[in-house]
């Protein structure tokens, strides 16, 4: 089905998530199953089977309110809903949709802050060397959130037992890793 033609079947919200993840929210009956497994519920406005249920109803304040919610950033990925779902719906392909639209809009939650700088820090290690390094990471994250001493007692312990390396690691396939940053790029511009 073309994305002209699911918008066209689908409105708002749900027809995006649909057209960039193929995850229907229709399909969703609000067993529940998700929102009673998911480790992280009690942070979350709203719990997993709470945004299937939003979605459906395409009310554009709702779909705001997801895309402005703590909810999608707070979501681990963990896949615990997706494997208990009744309807193999793929929650967290979802979320991971919905923090990039937000992200986009700028509506970003702001309790969201921190994750979103560790996720950028993240990647970035991964862009420049080819794999983690975790200095580089600590480094960057704590340049963005200026939480300096944060978890700083664990820093000897970790190096003592060779969990931190001074200077990166880079990898061979550098170009290859690059290019799916590019790749990745323009596909959400
Ligand atoms: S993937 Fe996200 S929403 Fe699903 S159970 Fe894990 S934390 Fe909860
Ligand atoms: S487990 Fe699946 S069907 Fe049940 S409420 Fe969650 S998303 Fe809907």
């Amino acid at each position: 089905m073309s994305a002209e033609t699911i918008h066209s079947v689908i409105a708002g919200l749900a027809g995006e998530v649909m057209e960039h993840t193929g995850v229907e929210a229709s399909h969703c009956y609000q067993c529940g199953k998700c929102s009673a497994g998911c480790p992280l519920s009690e942070e979350m406005e709203y719990p997993p089977s709470y945004v299937m249920r939003m979605l459906q109803t395409s009310d554009p304040v709702l779909e705001d309110k997801i895309l402005r919610s703590f909810t999608i950033w707070v979501c681990l990925t963990c896949e615990m809903c997706y494997s208990r779902c009744p309807m193999s719906i793929d929650i967290p392909k979802m979320m991971d949709f919905l923090r990039e639209k937000s992200l986009k809009e700028g509506k970003a939650n702001h309790r969201a802050k921190h994750i979103i700088a560790f996720h950028k820090s993240f990647l970035d290690s991964i862009r420049i060397t080819g794999r983690l390094y975790e200095i580089g990471l600590l480094v960057d994250y704590k340049s963005r959130t200026f939480k300096v001493m944060q978890d700083m007692s664990l820093a000897p312990k970790m190096f003592v037992r060779g969990k931190l390396n001074i200077f990166p690691e880079m990898i061979k396939g550098r170009a290859g890793v690059s290019s799916i940053f590019s790749k990745s790029n323009k596909k959400s511009k």
